[in-house]
């Protein structure tokens, strides 16, 4: 078969020569025009069944059947019953590798419109569940007109369909699958934007229905870098508020552990994150950056991705972390049941201070009130031994924090307070009113103090609430959340002033790492930049920019003026952020007096007293007296009074 790339790469050349005369190139919406040697395919004419007699609104196996979408006559068509995941192919009898598709509308009112978002899939199981993309149409029909694409995938498939877009009971007059026999390769997969896309395909087309029950599913995850990574799984839906809206965030959970992407975790459980109240698709991510800047220990893994779903173009989500105790993820002792004293019985445990533990099989209610929904060991898994443990463990932790003040600091024996100032500054640069609402705090074995973390769910934080919109006119912290946490939380904020000078010192290293108005603003127009195709369809699907959803406070009707609002929040709360902290900011390299010794030492800390004593090496600053230090970090040398 060397002919065919031959004439592929003629082609191609010859286009070109075209184009720059300024002759127009012939291929409808496509790249180029058929090549003699794309030949149209046939094969027997499959698709959903039954279709639809629309004389009488009735099911029928007779009128508008599949093989009408193959008949070449622009005037009939294919219409499924069922309206949705609804499809039209060819079993081609044996695998082709195609190189181009064509479409027409139904030749009736509605018909351009229907065509748009429909998606061309691949497959070599005849009910589609190892499917993946060839081409997904961002553009309206015209009645009458058949419209043509190249496909850029050299997988050879038996079985080829094209799925029409949501509710649209397929509807299409004639589709075209060109190509040539051959079992192809893997050198070259669709996806539908630059983005990473990940491939669901349901058992019987079933939708998630709810946060328990997992639907059969085969997924498949393409890689930016051609990667490959393919599972049977289960997916079902997740979330709270998220689970509301009608484009759903989704769990998978695979058969076997993999990493996806460019993940640290080896992991069976992903979340993908919807976005839909968050229009810029990217608080998310810009939120996990700044949990990364401030030195959260650790930060979910997050990458955005295109999702289709039984070849639905679904929009632009984030493959995440699901937060649980594993390494790469919450990295501490995961606990078995027979952990049932001294050391064993004393971690890890992971929980949330979770507004939403109401709703939870067996929520923890402080004496102070504060809910708490236990993640590991799982609430419902946990035994007697291990809760109790938990429990009075967090009462005594409780009742210290709420004794914190000038004179009383034992709470410290039970608050890690830098992973919980960085957690705070996260959030409130942020603009997260979330922040207590939803907290993860972790316990490690044999360590008596709470570490808080991992940073989560920022659909609402940067201005996106129109509760305490605009966050830039409040004088105070937005801090909050069910009252009794905000509570708890409050006590360890402001428990004395060596805690307000440290959240300073930490303030003072995240303006220095990465926290200013001109790195962060360069972040986001980098992801938007990145995200910019996806954006486009993503809004396609959900039409929204004109309409306020979830917690809106305003719609500004474009993807770039949300992306604008965006900035323009981070632009006033990092001035707030340094007035609120009464901080001015300084280069830490500016320092004098101390020559670099250009150490190397990545992520960790070295700190030496005055006298060059070394006091600290770890992967934390911990708390130190107020005092002159030195401190080596980044490979850099510095000199630092606290
Ligand atoms: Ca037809």
């Amino acid at each position: 078969m060397n002919k065919r790339p031959m004439n592929r790469r003629l082609y191609i050349v010859a286009a070109l020569v075209m184009a720059s005369m300024g002759m127009p190139v012939a291929g409808g919406t496509g790249l180029r025009a058929a090549n003699a040697a794309d030949a149209k395919l046939t094969g027997t004419a499959i698709g959903s069944s039954p279709s639809v007699d629309y004389s009488s609104g009735s099911s029928t196996t007779t009128k508008n059947i599949p093989a009408d979408a193959f008949d070449g006559n622009l005037n009939t068509f294919f219409a499924s019953y069922e309206r949705t995941y609804t499809w039209v192919g060819l079993d081609l009898g044996s695998k082709h590798v195609i190189t181009k598709v064509g479409w027409s509308p139904r030749n009736d009112g509605l018909g351009e419109g229907r065509v748009r978002l429909a998606v061309f899939e691949g497959a070599n199981q005849p009910d589609f569940m190892d499917a993946i993309p060839l081409y997904v149409n961002d553009k309206t029909g015209t009645i009458g007109t058949m419209d043509y694409a190249d496909v850029d995938c050299s997988v050879g498939f038996r079985y080829v369909r094209y799925v029409g877009p949501n509710d649209s009971r397929c509807n299409v007059a004639e589709v075209e699958f060109y190509g040539y026999k051959g079992e192809g390769d893997s050198t070259r997969l669709y996806r539908p934007t630059n983005l990473p896309c990940v491939v669901i395909h349901t058992k019987n087309n079933q939708d998630p229905y709810d946060k328990v029950n997992y639907i059969e599913s085969m997924v498949t995850i393409l890689g930016a870098d051609g990667s490959v990574l393919r599972d049977t799984a289960g997916l079902r839906l997740r979330g709270n508020a998220s689970i509301n809206f009608p484009k759903k965030p989704y769990r998978i959970k695979f058969a076997s552990k993999h990493k996806v992407l460019d993940s640290p975790a080896k992991a069976k459980n992903w979340t993908l994150i919807n976005n839909y109240g968050d229009k810029t698709l990217m608080r998310n991510i810009v939120a996990f950056h700044v949990s990364e800047v401030c030195r959260m220990p650790y930060t979910p893994f997050c990458r955005p991705v295109d999702v289709l779903v039984n070849g639905e173009y679904k929009g632009c989500y984030q493959l995440c972390d699901k937060i649980e105790v594993k390494k790469g993820r919450v990295s501490i002792d995961e606990m078995a049941p027979t952990d049932l004293a001294g050391n064993a019985l004393s971690g890890g445990y992971l929980w949330e201070i979770d507004g939403y533990a109401n709703q939870e099989p067996s929520p923890y209610y402080s004496p102070h009130g504060v809910p708490i929904t236990i993640h590991s060991p799982k609430d419902d898994e946990i035994v007697p031994a291990q809760r109790e443990y938990f429990e009075s463990y967090f009462r005594a932790l409780e009742e210290r924090v709420y004794k914190s003040s000038a004179n009383d600091s034992t709470w410290r024996q039970y608050i890690d307070y830098p992973s919980f100032a960085r957690y705070f500054l996260t959030n409130e640069v942020c603009g997260n009113p979330d922040m207590i609402w939803s907290c993860y705090m972790y316990k490690k074995r044999n360590d008596t103090k709470a570490y808080t973390g991992p940073v989560w769910d920022f659909d609402i934080a940067f201005d996106n609430d129109y509760r305490i919109y605009p966050v830039s006119n409040h004088k105070e912290f937005i801090f909050g959340g069910a009252s009794n946490a905000e509570s708890f939380a409050r006590h360890i904020v402001f428990a004395d002033q060596r805690t307000r000078d440290e959240m300073l010192e930490y303030w003072h290293q995240a303006r220095n790492n990465g926290i200013s108005v001109e790195e962060l603003i360069a972040f986001v127009d980098n992801t938007a930049a990145e995200l910019d195709a996806s954006q486009q369809l993503n809004f396609i699907r959900w039409p929204i920019l004109n309409q306020k959803v979830h917690m809106n406070p305003v719609a500004l009707g474009t993807y770039n003026g949300e992306v604008i609002r965006l900035k323009e929040f981070l632009r006033m709360r990092i001035k707030w952020m340094d007035s609120k902290l009464n901080y001015t900011w300084h280069p830490l390299e500016n320092v004098s007096g101390v020559e670099n010794t250009g150490c190397d030492m990545t992520g960790g800390y070295r700190v030496y007293d005055i006298q060059g004593r070394k006091i600290y090496e770890g992967e934390q600053l911990p708390a130190l007296p107020s005092g002159l230090y030195i401190i080596q970090h980044n490979g850099i040398t510095n000199k630092i009074l606290l």
